[in-house]
């Protein structure tokens, strides 16, 4: 039986000279050069001193180069590691202490910093890719066959390390097992129906789960062709689109698309599926890209520790707001978070998830992995959801985002909706404040239209007609944008330190 990752994908793959994957600047990889150069890379890494079970720390721009070192990882055994291009070189120095990789790859531009950290210095070796793909890991590879004997691996062997965003603290490393990431695969490319005519637009980062597992993984085990974009930019997406069948995206994909004058029926008229995840998809957006193109978009759930667990339905209501139902093999419950029992539908509580797609831990946490799994192995998620009358789950926010005011719960999802509902709002970010008398103080953080004029009092006094007293903002901010990261995720913990003093 065919255990790891990379021969569950390869046994899928189609004739060698399919393309496989097609740069921005109109170079392609066919399956067959796939197979060749990650070969290539394996070989490689072999001769750095790479064994089964050592880390590869990437941290590359986005090229075909650094999916081709990806898959030569899985080949030789070793265990990729990619890293956020926007970490310093403090923070890439932390990472190297906790994961202690054999090998680096990062900018020819850092190659020397890079070496010289403290924490380098058990890392046999440093070597580069640029935006480019070339470098001395690539220059490395031309060197090795192009054919590998493929390390064996076990399912429950690692195949990636990620770590999350970072968006509610420090970032922690997610240990992914090769069936965690391969099984995900298949479910996906059934779920989604996903074929070998399938050409995907490629615009997301390659170093988090959604583009380079989600994505790049779905796409391989279905045997299709990839646009491959270094970066999304409205322009390119829609010259390419005619040409493709389907695209994955956050959020800012979309609304940026809609702002976009070329976004039309016409030109997404070879399209089969738009998905959306990462962060929460506003209704409103889902509506307007319906209206421009006839499209609907599917939303999905997931996150690095349990790839996707929830999808709304290819066929059948795809339901705004909501991120559908757990997809097949994921067992979903809704808790109560004190208490850890299950609570009946239509309550809200915190979703725990089981199943194949569930990470094996965190990487030199003992203690946290214990502390987010529950004794009958159900992982802790730490969002706070709803499931309707349907199905449905509905995400309501993040449990660290929660809200305790005079000691009612508020939950900022309905507070931003109500606000994002009114005349001349653009969107909102509802967060908790330290306050003396309340504990935490409701805070709303509103984007306007340009042009548009809504004074504070108008947004508490329309909120009032609404909504519990306990929940009312008690002050509300106006600025231009809300801070968010690359993957379109709000940054409630900027805005915490930025209004922090707010009610002393
Ligand atoms: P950290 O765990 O380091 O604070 P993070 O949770 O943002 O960062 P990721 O693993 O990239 O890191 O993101 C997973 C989270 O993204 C989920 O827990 C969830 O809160 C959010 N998310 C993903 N998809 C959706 C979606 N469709 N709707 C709402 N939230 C989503
Ligand atoms: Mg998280």
């Amino acid at each position: 039986m065919t255990t790891s990752l990379y021969a569950r994908l390869a046994a899928r793959f189609p004739d060698p000279s399919k393309v496989f994957l097609e740069t921005h600047d109109g170079r392609t990889i066919t399956y067959g050069d796939l197979d060749a150069e990650s070969a290539r890379m394996a070989g490689a890494l072999m001769k750095l001193g790479v064994k089964p079970g050592d880390r590869v720390a990437v941290q590359v721009q986005k090229s075909a180069e650094a999916l081709l070192l990806y898959l030569g990882c899985l080949r030789a055994g070793a265990v990729y590691l990619p890293l956020n291009t926007a970490y310093t070189l403090a923070e890439l120095g932390y990472f190297i202490g906790d994961a202690e990789p054999t090998v680096v790859v990062c900018d020819p531009a850092v190659r020397e910093a890079v070496a010289a950290l403290p924490e380098a210095k058990g890392v046999a070796a440093v070597e580069t890719l640029d935006s480019a793909g070339r470098g001395t890991m690539a220059d490395k590879a031309a060197g090795q066959f192009d054919t590998f004997a493929d390390v064996d691996r076990a399912g429950d062997d690692l195949a990636a390390i990620l770590y999350t965003s970072g968006t509610t603290g420090r970032s922690k490393g997610a240990m992914l097992t090769q069936d965690n990431l391969a099984s995900n695969a298949e479910v996906l490319v059934d779920a989604w129906r996903f074929t070998a005519a399938d050409v995907l637009i490629h615009a997301l980062p390659i170093y988090h789960t959604h583009g380079l597992f989600v994505a790049t993984n779905t796409l391989l085990m279905a045997g299709g062709t990839m646009l491959f974009l270094p970066k999304f930019d409205a322009d390119a997406v829609l010259a390419l689109m005619p040409r493709a069948t389907t695209m994955m995206g956050v959020p800012t994909f979309y609304t940026r698309l809609i702002d976009h004058p070329g976004l039309t029926r016409e030109v997404t008229k070879t399209m089969r599926l738009f998905t959306s995840g990462s962060a929460p998809l506003l209704a409103e957006t889902h509506r307007a890209f319906e209206e421009r193109t006839g499209h609907r978009i599917l939303e999905r759930y997931g996150m690095t520790e349990t790839n996707m667990s929830t999808s709304n339905p290819y066929e059948g209501e795809r339901r705004a707001g909501t991120v559908g139902f757990p997809l097949p093999g994921v067992d979903l419950r809704i808790v109560d978070p004190d208490s850890g029992s299950e609570l009946p539908q239509g309550e809200i509580g915190i979703i725990e998830v089981k199943g194949p797609n569930v990470f094996k831990g965190y990487w030199r946490m003992p203690e946290k992995t214990q502390a987010e799994f529950r004794p009958d192995g159900f992982f802790i998620t730490g969002d706070v959801a709803m499931v309707d009358a349907d199905g449905y789950v509905h995400i309501v926010g993040r449990a660290k985002d929660l809200i305790i005011s005079g000691g009612f719960n508020v939950y900022p999802k309905e507070v931003e909706s109500e606000i994002d509902a009114m005349e001349g709002v653009v969107e909102s970010a509802v967060i908790g404040l330290p306050h003396r008398d309340f504990g935490e103080g409701v805070t709303a953080v509103v984007v306007l239209e340009t042009g548009a004029a809504l004074p504070e009092e108008h947004v508490q006094a329309q909120l009032k007609q609404r909504l519990a007293a306990y929940k009312l903002p008690k002050r509300v901010f106006f600025v231009d944008a809300l801070p968010r990261n690359t993957m379109g995720k709000v940054q409630k913990n900027v805005l915490r330190d930025t209004y922090a003093k707010t009610y002393e």
